[in-house]
């Protein structure tokens, strides 16, 4: 028996004990009207996680039951973020493989007297649904024969309606404590070209009625989803023990993902792509898989954030820095380190000719930690930040007259510095002391302050990006996206960077120093330098 780390696992074992079922066999099932987001993968994790751990298989379902909002594109996208995390499917299946199906257990329903077709339009379906305390009405419709209903639901089939003018409702119980049990609509008119059956139906079933029945023709013992279906069980239950399948699933409810500072819709998403606020589905802002990818974000890191948040039965917040500090704590171990400048200002050595390859760690938290050569010249690039014109007390980086050790090179005396007529600095002049190398120094000389810099002769210019998040702080709870949104969150710098992070692969992800985690790649013959956290972890256990 496997220990089990979260309530749903503890059912699995009870049932596995009881004998009720043998294996573990589960779906994720997306509906392919956008691209997956954040809390997807905690989806993800859930189900292929949990088969996984079972020994048992977990297919890819695409719930394509909403012909007019669903495309191939997201279907291949799904695919290719999914494959990304490093999940891999037992089958895949799409609900319109099973219309057929789905379609002969509706007729038999009807046959059964358990279902009939309702020319209410759905404005009166809903007045007439009644509320939480109050029972619903009956249909005026709910009683005619079951000759009638099979030739008018195969008249819908065929084309005869128009969309809204009938559907098929299941007959259960308008007096139920549960709305969702009030005679539900099980198929609809729709006259619109689905992505994959084209134009051979223009009746869809809804999506309480198809996801038993096509998780019974699958296999799945267990679908596991989200809260919201909690309220939607009975029906999916009196569906599976109605339309009389033989493999019966079970699905179980979790809490979905809320991350603060995160859209996660995907309604919302793709209104941030439609309206341009975003360069696309994977702009590196985005919350998508595709978003996070371009990004830079390990898909470790996020797996690690999945499994830490857990599986819970009430829905939360979870701060954005948790996640962050899953993708520092994999980039501080993985990530080659390197020097660029964001906003350089020049530094000249006046003593130092000429030029020689220093040595700097590529990372010093690998267990045999390597170094790798950067070129040292007369004449360097600093950041802005690190050269103080009024340095504060206890300022320990550049100011005049004092001293601060270039990082894997030497330690450098601040003399003097060249100002612009507006006061702003042209130049800053140093003296560099030859026994303080870094690896040989023998100076016996204590400095405060280690700063990165670039050599301003063998350097590359560099776009760097630096990103705030797309939502701001909700005001007050509820606050609708729209008004949460962050104009300002794209930052861009023109500096300077080591020629080896020019030369480095494309995509590869480093630790800039005393900067941050940035991932490289080159646009349009130009280094660009994409943040991908932050290097201070704000993230404070509770
Ligand atoms: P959205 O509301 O963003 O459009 P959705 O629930 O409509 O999402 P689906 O494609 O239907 O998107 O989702 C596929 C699966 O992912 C469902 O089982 C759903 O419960 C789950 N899921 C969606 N959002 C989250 C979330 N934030 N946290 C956990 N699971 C989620
Ligand atoms: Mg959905």
């Amino acid at each position: 028996m496997m220990e089990a780390k979260n309530f749903i696992e503890e059912i699995i074992n009870q049932e596995l004990a009881e004998g009720k079922v043998t294996t573990v066999h589960t779906r994720f099932p997306p509906e392919p009207n956008g691209y997956l987001h954040i809390g997807h993968a905690k989806s993800l994790c859930i189900n292929f996680g949990t088969a996984q751990k079972y020994g048992g298989v977990c297919n890819l379902f695409f719930d394509d039951t909403n012909p007019s909002k669903e495309k191939t594109e997201y279907v291949e996208a799904i695919k290719k973020d999914i494959e990304w995390l490093g999940f891999s499917w037992y089958e895949i299946h799409y609900a319109s493989d099973f219309f057929d199906q789905i379609y002969a257990f509706a007729v038999k329903l009807i046959k059964e007297g358990k279902a009939f077709v309702c020319d209410l339009t759905a404005e009166q379906i809903k007045d007439m649904r009644g509320t939480l305390t109050e029972p619903g009405k009956e249909s005026p419709y709910r009683n005619r024969s079951v000759e009638e209903n099979l030739q008018l639901f195969e008249n819908m089939k065929n084309g005869v309606y128009q969309d809204g003018e009938k559907v098929l409702r299941a007959k259960i119980d308008m007096a139920s404590p549960n709305i969702n049990m009030r005679d539900p609509v099980i198929y609809r008119v729709l006259h619109a070209e689905h992505h994959r059956t084209g134009n051979k139906w223009c009746i869809y079933t809804m999506y309480d009625f198809a996801h038993p029945i096509c998780y019974s023709m699958q296999g799945v013992t267990h679908s596991l989803c989200t809260l919201e279906f909690e309220d939607h069980r009975p029906l999916y239950n009196w569906v599976v023990e109605n339309v009389g399948v033989e493999h019966k699933p079970r699905q179980i409810e979790f809490a979905r993902l809320n991350v603060t500072n995160t859209v996660m819709s995907k309604r919302y998403l793709k209104k941030l792509v439609e309206e341009g606020m975003v360069s696309g589905w994977d702009d590196p802002r985005m919350p998508t898989l595709t978003g996070l990818r371009a990004r830079g974000i390990p898909a470790e890191a996020l797996k690690k954030f999945c499994e830490e948040i857990g599986v819970a039965k009430a829905n939360s917040e979870i701060e954005v820095s948790y996640f962050e500090h899953f993708t520092r704590e994999y980039l501080n171990e993985h990530a080659p380190r390197a020097m660029a400048v964001f906003e350089p200002i020049k530094v000249i050595v006046d003593n130092y000719e000429g030029g020689e390859y220093v040595e700097i760690d590529v990372n010093p938290n690998d267990p045999e930690p390597k170094k790798r050569k950067t070129y040292f010249s007369k004449e360097i690039y600093i950041d802005a930040e690190d050269f103080s014109l009024a340095p504060p007390p206890k300022y320990f980086r550049m100011k005049v007259g004092g001293m601060v050790r270039l990082k894997g090179a030497y330690v450098v005396r601040c003399d003097s510095v060249e100002q612009n007529d507006d006061g702003s600095v042209k130049a800053v002049h140093c003296t560099y002391l030859p026994e303080t190398r870094s690896g040989s120094d023998t100076s016996g000389i204590k400095v405060k302050g280690t700063i990165h810099w670039v050599s301003a002769e063998k350097c590359v210019p560099a776009v760097i990006r630096k990103y705030e998040y797309l939502l701001k702080d909700a005001e007050y709870p509820g606050q609708d996206f729209s008004e949460r949104m962050n104009e300002n969150s794209l930052h861009e710098f023109n500096g300077f960077a080591e020629n080896y992070l020019f030369d480095a692969a494309e995509g590869e992800s480093f630790q800039l120093l005393r900067k941050g985690y940035y991932k490289k790649f080159v646009e349009n013959g130009k280094l660009v330098l994409s943040e991908i956290v932050s290097l201070k972890d704000s993230f404070k256990p509770q």
